[in-house]
Order: C-alpha cells, then sequence, then structure tokens
C-alpha cells in the first residue's frame, strides 16, 4: 500500500508547523465560525438554533485496515461517518474539529493524503475544520473526529420520537457496503497468500465505492425540507438496519412491522451476495455501514414521501406488545433482533 514515494518526515515541520499547513488548507465557509483553528478554543454563533455535537473514534486495525484503504478515503470517510450522526438528528453540520495521533511510519505525505479526503468533504458538504489536536502514537493510526451541527428546535429528530402507526422509511439501498468488505477481504487474503495476483474488483465499483466512500445522506435532509416533512424519529444507518430499527422501538417504546419485499436493496448487491452465498436481505438487515438514514414519519405524509424516488417506505410502528417483527416475502413473520440474523426463510 505504502509506496515508496518522496517521504517527508512529519518532525522535520513540528507540530506548529503542521497544525499551519491545515489551517491554510482549510478555508472558513460558515458565518457561524467566528473563530477556527489558531487559538485555544474555537468559537462558534448560530443565533436561535439549537446546537447539537456528536463524536467518534476510529483506531486502526479495529475501525479500519490501511492494507486496501487509501488514506484519502479514510479521512473522506470518517468525516462522513460523523457528519451523519449529525443528518440523523435531522440537524445540518457545519463544524468538525479532527484530532489524530500518529506514529513515525506515517510520513508527511501520507498526512497529507488523509487530509486531502478531509478537505474533499468539508468542500462538498461546507463544513469548517475549526480545531483538533495532534499527538505522536507507538504505532497505529487513531482519528478523533467531532461534527458539530445546527437546527431549529421544533426539526430535531430523535430515536425517541417515532409514534404508533407512523410510515417507516429508509434513504439509499442496503447491503451493498457490507458486501463491498467482502470483497475487499476475499481480495486481501488473496493477495497475501500469493502478493503476484492482482486484485479482482471486476464490476464490483459500486459495492466498493459503498464501503470505501460513503456518501452521509445531506440531500435527504435538504429534500424533507423542501417538502415540509418533519420525521418523528431517525437514526443512521450504522450498524445494520436490524439494530437501528430496534434503537427506534425501544426508545419510543413502541414495536414495529417491516417488509422484506419493501427492502431497497441494489441489484448488484443481490447477485453479488448470491455469488458469495449469503442472502441479501440478511446482508441488508444486518450489514452495516451503509449510512443512509433510517426514519419515521406521519402516515399523512405518505402521499408526499410515496414521491419521492430516494425514499422507499418498508414498514410501519405498531403497539410495543407486537413486537418488532419482519414480514418475509413468503408472509411469514420473524422477529427483528440486532444481530446474527440468519436462516429465517
Ligand atoms: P493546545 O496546546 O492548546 O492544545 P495545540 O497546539 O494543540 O494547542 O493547538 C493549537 C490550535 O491548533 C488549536 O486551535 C487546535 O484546535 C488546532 N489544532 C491542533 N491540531 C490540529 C489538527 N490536527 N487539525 C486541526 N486543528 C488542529
Ligand atoms: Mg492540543
Amino acid at each position: 500500500m505504502f509506496e515508496n514515494k518522496e517521504r517527508t518526515e512529519v518532525s522535520s515541520l513540528g507540530e506548529f508547523g503542521l497544525i499551519d499547513r491545515i489551517k491554510k488548507k482549510f478555508p472558513i465557509q460558515n458565518t457561524s465560525t467566528i473563530l477556527g483553528i489558531g487559538d485555544d478554543a474555537a468559537i462558534l454563533n448560530n443565533q436561535d438554533q439549537e446546537i447539537l455535537i456528536s463524536t467518534d473514534l476510529l483506531l486502526e486495525g479495529i475501525h479500519f485496515d490501511l492494507s486496501y484503504v487509501p488514506l484519502k478515503h479514510l479521512g473522506y470517510k470518517s468525516v462522513m461517518v460523523n457528519l451523519s450522526d449529525i443528518f440523523a438528528m435531522n440537524a445540518i453540520p457545519q463544524q468538525i474539529t479532527v484530532s489524530l495521533g500518529f506514529s513515525n511510519r506515517f510520513s508527511l505525505e501520507a498526512i497529507d493524503e488523509f487530509y486531502e479526503g478531509v478537505l474533499l468533504a468539508c468542500k462538498r458538504y461546507k463544513i469548517d475544520l475549526i480545531g483538533g489536536d495532534t499527538s505522536s502514537s507507538q504505532k497505529g493510526l487513531i482519528i478523533s473526529i467531532t461534527s458539530i451541527g445546527f437546527a431549529k428546535k421544533e426539526k430535531i429528530a430523535k430515536r425517541s420520537g417515532a409514534q404508533n402507526h407512523d410510515l417507516i422509511c429508509v434513504s439509499g439501498d442496503l447491503g451493498a457496503a457490507f458486501l463491498g468488505l467482502q470483497i475487499l477481504e476475499r481480495e486481501k487474503s488473496i493477495y497475501l497468500e500469493n502478493p503476484n495476483i492482482q486484485p479482482d474488483f471486476e464490476n464490483k465499483d459500486y459495492l466498493i465505492e459503498r464501503q470505501l466512500k460513503p456518501e452521509a445522506r445531506g440531500d435527504i435532509i435538504e429534500i424533507l425540507e423542501s417538502q415540509g416533512i418533519v420525521p418523528h424519529s431517525m437514526i443512521d444507518i450504522s450498524d445494520g438496519l436490524s439494530s437501528e430499527i430496534l434503537h427506534i422501538c425501544r426508545a419510543s417504546d413502541l414495536g414495529c412491522r417491516i417488509f422484506e419485499e419493501k427492502l431497497p436493496i441494489d441489484s448488484l448487491t443481490v447477485s453479488t451476495a448470491h455469488d458469495l452465498n449469503l442472502d441479501p436481505t440478511v446482508c441488508a438487515l444486518n450489514g452495516g455501514e451503509d449510512y443512509e438514514l433510517l426514519f419515521t414519519v406521519s402516515v399523512n405524509d405518505f402521499d408526499k414521501v410515496k414521491l419521492i424516488p430516494e425514499i422507499s417506505i418498508i414498514g410501519h410502528m405498531s403497539p410495543k406488545d407486537d413486537g418488532a417483527c419482519l414480514i418475509s416475502k413468503g408472509n411469514n413473520q420473524y422477529d427483528i433482533i440486532a444481530q446474527g440474523w440468519t436462516n429465517f426463510k
């Protein structure tokens, strides 16, 4: 992965040199950012809006594998994962802080590559990088990102806000990122056994992209706003649909009914799952890392939601005593459980 290109030691710049270099690459874009990188703390102001804060810690070997994740993609994805949490409150992220721990295994060029991904994400999503921390670590790469967003109080969608009979909606399609990971892992093990064999990703671009370069669904938040839809509850799908819908059920003290035939699954996900002897529905339910939005809306919004192509209605909320269940294509009913959800047919 690390080709022997030009290599500059980060120590030749020093910590402050590095911070200065980062600051220059990231111009401030939002009026809510009063003061960015350079002082003991950043200053924000967004008048009458609520402030939302979310943070993530990403560890090499646990959350990412640098043998197949390019650093630029890692920078981009790290930001996406974090922005997704703010969008999942029906809010708009505007600032992030990025803290890094890395060893001298990482050259300045490697760190630059990481920040290129961060910069691309910041430009696309109009996010200001307003601070962070930089430290050396003994071995692996450590990334911590915090994002800050804003929303009007009455628009915020919590996990606990679902109401009985609400329609359950999901953006995009599910299961593709999980299959992308399976393919990357498979090619990695083939490569480790025989380094002369080049990875074979033919026709799997969509799956690989969903794994390496997910997009946080800010577009969905904009569409809901423009259609005058305020979701009752919302969560982003990081651990898989099953696990996330259970969070909404638990927090809202309700049950749910989800219909297998309504699950949005891309045709490439279906065919690749079959090739790998996996059930596409199980991939969609438990795969994880889709970073799509799962939310509930009032049944009164049905006519509006059904016209939005990016959104699928997959079921509805129900009384708690009914439990959380999946209705299969064969019209059987199964309990949704958070993980290890196999052989339900
Ligand atoms: P302190 O000693 O007060 O923690 P630092 O020297 O760590 O100060 O940071 C100085 C400024 O640079 C602060 O604004 C901080 O948020 C910012 N900063 C430090 N590291 C990073 C980084 N990796 N990315 C962005 N900003 C950073
Ligand atoms: Mg510091």
